[in-house]
């Protein structure tokens, strides 16, 4: 097996992750700018021009602020829902008047798989309030690779696709009771917390205790939120539902973290 997942960045400001093979690199979503995500793409050793496409989950703008940018730099195929696209070039007319241009648009259809040089990709459909969101399965050489953020809660759909997965990269987005007692508006707390919004630390640990088969080799909790969450109380949270099933010894657990680029996982 022979496959890499960085995480460049990971939370509300910018997510940006890479997952490659020998001789395939994908940038699963550009919502950092593109000089930073070829900055943290550097850092790693990677050349931004090796890249072979770019995945975007949805349309919000954590996801797809470095977009436009790098689709110019960048003659690679970017692929997108049709309505997550045209959900995207319509903000960029609103809110920045620019006409959207993506010559190497690629369409693709969540439950329809799609072949990026040696890997395949599937995305499946999640809860969240954007156009079209989904989430990834990436298979090469027999390792399984899943991206499953900015979703409200777990369905069986998403939970079913997450089965068998080496690397699982989930969201852990707050905790309950910081979301609940902190700062931000009622209207937007009641966003976060639906079934629409993101995944708490909370429904995260209780999928890990009663649906996850305990396959990864490596869990990275993703999408934490600055204000509602920190690192060590997701860590914290998701190590003892995963020691409850007793599979914390085959999980590697890490976090990865807005502002720092979390190193290459290889299996
Ligand atoms: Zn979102
Ligand atoms: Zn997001």
């Amino acid at each position: 097996m022979c496959v890499t997942v960085s995480l460049l960045a990971s939370g509300s400001r910018g997510n940006c992750a890479l997952v490659a093979s020998a001789r395939t690199r994908i940038l699963v979503d550009a919502g950092i700018s593109c000089r930073e995500t070829f900055k943290r793409l550097r850092s790693l050793g990677e050349d931004p021009q090796a890249l072979s496409a770019i995945l975007i989950t949805h349309e919000h703008s954590d996801h797809v602020y470095g977009l436009a940018t790098l689709a110019k730099k960048l003659s690679i195929p970017i692929f997108m829902t049709g309505a997550t696209h045209a959900a995207w070039a319509r903000a960029l007319r609103k809110d920045k008047g620019e006409r959207p241009q993506l010559d190497t648009l690629e369409r693709f259809e969540a439950g329809h798989r799609f072949q990026v040089g040696d890997i395949e990709v599937k995305p499946f459909t999640i809860p969240h309030d954007a156009a079209d969101p989904v989430g990834f399965t990436f298979r090469v050489e027999g390792a399984k690779v899943s991206v499953a953020t900015d979703l409200g809660y777990l369905p069986a759909n998403v939970r079913d696709h997450l089965r068998g997965s080496d690397i699982l990269v989930m969201e852990s987005n707050h905790d309950v009771e910081m979301l609940r007692v902190g700062s931000y508006p009622w209207a937007v707390k009641q966003r976060v917390a639906s079934n629409v919004g993101h995944l708490s630390n909370e429904k995260l640990a209780q999928f890990f205790t009663k649906d996850y088969d305990n396959s990864a080799a490596f869990v990275v909790l993703a999408h934490l939120s600055e204000q509602n969450n920190h690192p060590e109380l997701a860590r914290r949270e998701a190590e003892k539902a995963l020691g409850q099933r007793g599979g914390l010894f085959q999980n590697r657990v890490l976090v990865a973290l807005q502002s720092e680029v979390l190193p290459p996982i290889r299996l």
